[in-house]
């Protein structure tokens, strides 16, 4: 008899995003005519920078003649683009990151769901709350937690990351093992100090524990005194893997592609508390169950990194952060506390009532979609995400709808 993964069972039955998608199917069958303005899920709406999309094509060409195609290429990557992420995401950071502690994959939602992997069945595991769904089901598919309770997993150690701390959660009293930070977060867009990131790896330095830091919004950081990677404060890479993607960054939603960092100085212990190689072990995963990033994806992914290409990725990175900062100026003209907005592309709001409520109310009067907070984690309760993946003429259409709703 073919036996499931119990575990499975304990996942919560409908992913937010299907949820969402069922309110707004319903919406529009009973309002076939209304012109529904989508600033919910985070996906960007723009086309891939115009350098990208050239090397792309020229990549695509090569692929059409035998003495240029290419077959399987690295599992870690090209090193024509490893090497370009570690001097310009890195070293020009002053990080000590090199070419060879960078794995080029399709996606940072599969290297976030997928690191947890390579450890212990019975960690302490910290993720914050409200949380990017992808940390929390995958260790649920693993066995780590007890069932679903009053909206939390059991087993499951959450870091409220509430007003009072400014969203950056504190600093847990118990002593975890295993530690899922984003910033700049999703969903509340808060971003961490370097003081805060500080103390977070002085933690993990103290407690001999893993920090994975989710840097997939980094591209959205504007004020310079915030860190952009983790590895900018020191000792973070004895215990930190960072993940980026250029999904955010450049637009590659559809394209896939994104790479996680894992040092060749973090240490991680065997039972017998002998030191090991994540960097091996990670190695290892990949080459095993991941057969590399397309060539051509590739190639238009180290177009990024040419002067035109840093251009055009700035100039594609403002163009969400206007949006956002527009939604910003309005819902906080509109009476709501907000957070996010500035060194990101979500506004985080506290909406004073049901988030599910607030979602309903902003579709029925509004025809605007947004995302509940409460979807994120019990934290969320209260608020909604507003993102400002849109056209500008959009989100201030959107903007000018709330202001009547409300
Ligand atoms: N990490 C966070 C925090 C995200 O919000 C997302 C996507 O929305 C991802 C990772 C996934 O990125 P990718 O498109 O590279 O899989």
């Amino acid at each position: 008899m073919i036996q499931i993964n119990e575990n499975y069972k304990k996942l919560k039955a409908s992913y937010l995003f299907s949820d969402i998608a069922k309110r707004i199917g319903k919406f529009s069958e009973e309002n076939p005519s209304a012109q529904i303005i989508k600033l919910g899920i985070g996906d960007v709406t723009r086309a891939l920078p115009r350098t990208c999309i050239e090397a792309f094509h020229k990549a695509v060409d090569e692929m059409s003649a035998d003495n240029s195609f290419h077959g399987y290429g690295p599992e870690q990557g090209y090193s024509f683009l490893r090497e370009k992420i570690a001097e310009m995401d890195f070293k020009s950071r002053g990080t000590g990151i090199t070419a060879d502690e960078i794995f080029v994959s399709d996606g940072s939602k599969c290297d976030t769901g997928n690191f947890q992997e390579l450890f212990a069945q019975d960690l302490k595991i910290g993720v914050p709350d409200p949380v990017y769904p992808v940390y929390v089901d995958t260790n649920v598919m693993a066995g780590r937690t007890g069932e679903w309770k009053d909206g939390r997993y059991q087993g499951l150690y959450y870091l409220d990351s509430i007003e009072e701390n400014n969203f950056v959660p504190d600093l847990p009293s118990e002593k975890l093992d295993l530690i899922y930070l984003c910033f700049p977060n999703n969903p509340t867009g808060s971003v961490a100090t370097k003081t805060q990131l500080k103390a977070w790896v002085d933690y993990a330095l103290k407690n001999k524990a893993l920090i994975l830091f989710d840097a997939a919004y980094v591209a959205f950081i504007r004020d310079n005194s915030i860190p952009q990677s983790i590895y900018e404060i020191e000792g973070a890479d004895k215990v930190a893997i960072e993940f980026r993607s250029f999904s955010k960054t450049a637009g590659f939603t559809g394209t896939r592609c994104a790479y996680t960092v894992v040092p060749k100085n973090c240490q991680v212990y065997s039972s017998n508390g002998n030191i090991e190689s994540l960097h091996s072990m990670w190695n290892r995963r990949h080459c095993t169950k991941f057969n590399g990033v397309s060539y051509p994806v590739q190639r238009a992914a180290e177009a990024v990194y040419s002067a035109q290409g840093q251009v055009e990725v700035k100039e594609l990175t403002d163009y969400y952060l206007k949006n956002a900062k527009y939604i910003l100026e309005k819902m906080q003209s509109f009476g709501f506390k907000c957070t996010g907005g500035d060194n990101s592309p979500y506004i985080w709001i506290n909406g004073q009532r049901d988030s599910w409520e607030f979602f309903d109310m902003l579709l029925s009067k509004a025809q605007v979609v947004c995302t509940p907070g409460s979807g994120f984690g019990k934290c969320g309760e209260g608020y909604i995400r507003i993102s400002a993946f849109n056209s500008y003429e959009k989100v201030v259409e959107a903007m000018e709808r709330i202001a009547k709703a409300i």
